[in-house]
């Protein structure tokens, strides 16, 4: 079986093929992406206009691209997938209509795909990883936990209720005149920082639910910041230091506690899953590996290509679907906001 998949909920133009493996397994025969980071680094941030523009002119390209490097033309996929939210609206539009019209072109099932639930479900095409399992889903929109119980089937255990993870990377890396994507520029000055000459908080741990908040974080770090103004070069990496161990210390304490959420309302997962941009990042990953070791439990976390936004973990995730039978028509409506919870379910197995 194999599905193209495509990809525009964000700053990525992307188009993949994956087919699915002896073992269960995904095998990506090919995975193209377009970053637009270029188009928006001047702004700090995703401008969505010029996102939704940059799509329009990236997606037929990167489509030929990604079948010709699998060498299948469309009539030999099963499906063709595209996220459908959620995600910025312009995006999303040019993503789904161009699957949708392909699909009807081709006759081929119509996969609509929740970009968390491809996140959710991208340790399956890498690892064989069983359900339940329990997913911090990391991004530059996104901060879940996440008990995922099968394809269609989770528990959002905690959340963020102020910034992403991702963004408050972002927007310390901002503040501190660093470039954009902040995550990885923050982990890199992190490394040759002092984590303990700033005093930083430490937002929300010892809270009994696993939610997260970093905008309290965000400013200690820009009062912290204005007090030694102007910075230098190792004020600056010593902020970095600071912020990424609040933010490790932070992880590593509502990881926890969902894993004890899990437990009580799932039973025993059978890993923890790290996902999203911001699982690239070494420190936060050492952090959950440790954890997972605490606990019993493997640490999965998808290959850093795989952790950020592309075709491929859309491509996979329309895969499980697709082998479930649950396909869309042509109603599937681009949903900007659309929480885990409100997937439909897989059926159950028999
Ligand atoms: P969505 O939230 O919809 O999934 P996104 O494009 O923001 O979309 P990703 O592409 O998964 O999400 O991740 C990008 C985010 O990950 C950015 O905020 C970036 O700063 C962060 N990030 C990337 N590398 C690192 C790193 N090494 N450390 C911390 N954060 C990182
Ligand atoms: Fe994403
Ligand atoms: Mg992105």
């Amino acid at each position: 079986m194999r599905v193209l998949g495509i990809e525009t909920t964000c700053d990525e133009t992307a188009a993949a093929v994956v087919a699915s493996g002896d073992d269960g397994r995904g095998v990506i025969l090919s995975n193209e992406v377009f970053s637009q980071i270029a188009e928006h680094a001047g702004y700090g941030g995703v401008v969505p206009e010029i996102a939704a523009r940059a799509h329009v002119e990236a997606i037929d390209r990167l489509i030929a691209r990604a079948l010709r490097a699998a060498d299948v033309t469309l009539d030999q996929v099963d499906g063709i997938a595209a996220a459908a939210g959620p995600g910025l609206i312009g995006g999303l539009l040019v993503g789904l209509t161009t699957a949708k019209t392909l699909a009807l072109v081709a006759r081929k099932p119509l996969i609509a795909v929740n970009h968390l639930e491809a996140h959710a479900l991208t340790p399956r095409l890498t690892d064989e990883v069983a359900f339940p399992y329990l997913l911090l889903l990391a991004s530059g929109g996104h901060t879940q936990l996440v008990a995922v119980r099968g394809v269609g089937d989770h528990i959002r255990l905690g959340t963020t209720i102020d910034d992403a993870l991702g963004e408050a990377f972002d927007k310390v890396a901002k503040l501190l005149g660093l470039a954009y994507p902040g995550g990885p520029e923050v982990e890199r000055e992190a490394r040759r920082g002092d984590p303990e000459r700033f005093a930083l908080p430490r937002p929300m741990m010892g809270r009994p639910k696993p939610d997260f908040s970093l905008s309290g974080l965000k400013t200690a770090l820009r009062i912290e910041a204005e007090k030694v103004a102007p910075l230098t070069g190792t004020d600056i990496a010593d902020l970095c230091a600071g912020f990424q161990a609040a933010v490790v210390d932070v992880i590593e304490d509502r990881t926890r506690v969902a894993l004890r959420d899990f437990r009580e309302r799932v039973g025993r997962p059978t890993a923890l899953v790290a996902a999203g941009g911001v699982a690239a990042n070494g420190a936060i990953r050492d952090a959950l590996a440790r954890l997972a070791g605490e606990a019993g439990l493997r640490l999965v976390a998808p290959p850093l290509p795989l952790c950020g936004d592309n075709g491929a973990i859309i491509a996979w995730a329309g895969l499980e679907r697709l082998r479930l039978g649950l396909t869309d028509d042509m109603t599937a409506a681009a949903r900007p906001r659309w929480p885990l919870a409100e997937l439909e379910a897989a059926p159950p197995a028999s």
